[in-house]
């Protein structure tokens, strides 16, 4: 054990790049460079619109599209930078932002964030970001995540740790199979079934058993069902989860529209399944309300405005005794590896994003085998993609 003297020693000596083998920039702060040179280090905000190239058209029941508009953000200070990013997939941008909406409420923030002295105090950084407008979930995201990366690097330690989860426990990700003809969806599947241990697929319009019944030609692999609010009676979804549940599914995200939590709740209480709610959760606020209406919620950090929320909305759901899933938008390794950082703590994740896009600017959580792992690095974990391991 060391005593306090040993302690400011070490930390001292630290600050020099000496004794430690830890590199000067990343030296305790208290006892940064900066600092014992009088000058106090203040965070500033950087920000680029990053178009994500989507490697294969992305269909659901209403729209198809090929790119997903997506603004990159950096926050320094001190010499580190907290990498950061918002996704706004265009069905989303009531609850997400646009591209402009995104890039307006960066400038404010932009303003803002040299007022704050001290990274660490997130609580108080983000409400106030919170507060600036109603909206911009993902603006809002994209500020935590680098704030969050930026507070992990100046600790040296990766947010699962600072979280105290043990990152052997992360679960594997579901992986997305998309609506498509049978000899599609048969061909997909032959491409994952040996890299992904738990697959997604997207229900609620007529050919849902055909859907299944193909994949289950090809692999016995678990499944995980969204119907994307696509049933309309509740009579008929339970039918549809019971002959599911005989079909090896294992979840089901959504069965009904947002606006029928009662059908929901009855659904529920019914299923042999357990039921997730994706388009009924938003925030925080928003769990309480849910508890006996669903079996889970699933936390998606574009959403939710980003990771101090989510853990506030796993540790509430748990004590609500719900269940949680980690999903997202398609994103770089960034958000991805972000939302990563929670997931030893979950009882499903859907963080396929990153494999989705051919324009990944990051590398940082990877999937093994079908199951996420996490790096030791700092912060989210992630490296520039050019930058290697
Ligand atoms: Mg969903």
């Amino acid at each position: 054990m060391q005593n306090r003297r040993d302690f400011l020693k070490t930390a001292a000596l630290a600050a020099l790049g000496l004794g430690t083998g830890l590199h000067r920039a990343e030296a305790i702060p208290l006892f940064n460079i900066n600092a014992k040179a009088g000058i106090t280090p203040r965070m500033r905000l950087r920000f680029f619109p990053y178009e994500l190239k989507l490697r294969h058209v992305f269909t659901v029941a209403t729209y198809s599209r090929s790119t997903t508009p997506d603004v990159q953000v950096e926050i320094e200070y001190d010499g580190i930078i907290g990498y950061g990013e918002a996704s706004m997939p265009p069905y989303l941008q009531k609850e997400l932002g646009t591209l402009e909406s995104v890039m307006a409420f960066l400038k404010q923030v932009q303003d803002k964030i040299g007022d704050f002295a001290d990274p660490f105090k997130l609580e108080d950084i983000l409400a106030c970001i919170d507060g600036m407008s109603e909206g911009n979930a993902a603006a809002k995201a994209a500020v935590d995540i680098a704030l969050h990366d930026l507070a992990g690097k100046l600790l040296q330690a990766p947010w699962h740790k600072i979280w105290g989860l043990d990152k052997d426990k992360a679960p594997s990700t579901t992986y997305t199979i998309g609506m498509d003809t049978p000899d599609v969806v048969r061909r997909k599947t032959e491409e994952c079934a040996g890299r992904f241990n738990i697959l997604k697929v997207k229900l609620g319009g007529k050919d849902d058993r055909q859907m299944i019944d193909t994949i289950r030609s090809v692999t016995s692999l678990p499944i995980a069902v969204d119907a994307n609010q696509g049933w309309t009676d509740r009579q008929q979804a339970l039918d549809e989860i019971c002959w599911l549940k005989e079909q090896g599914i294992v979840m089901v995200e959504q069965p009904m529209p947002k606006e029928r939590l009662d059908d929901i709740a009855w659904i529920t209480q019914h299923s042999p399944l357990p039921i997730f709610a994706d388009e009924s959760i938003q925030r925080l606020k928003d769990v309480v309300g849910l508890k006996g209406a669903f079996t889970g919620i699933n936390i998606k950090l574009m959403k939710c405005t980003g990771m101090r929320e989510a853990w506030k909305m796993l540790t509430l759901a748990r004590a609500l005794d719900m269940q949680v899933m980690i999903g997202c938008m398609t994103e770089t390794s960034c958000a991805i590896s972000a939302a990563a950082q929670l997931s030893p703590a979950v009882d499903f994740a859907d963080l396929d994003g990153s494999l989705l896009i051919a324009n990944d600017r990051f590398r940082g959580m990877e999937v093994v085998n079908g199951k996420i792992t996490l790096p030791e690095r700092p912060g989210i974990g992630i490296v520039k993609a050019e930058e290697g391991i």
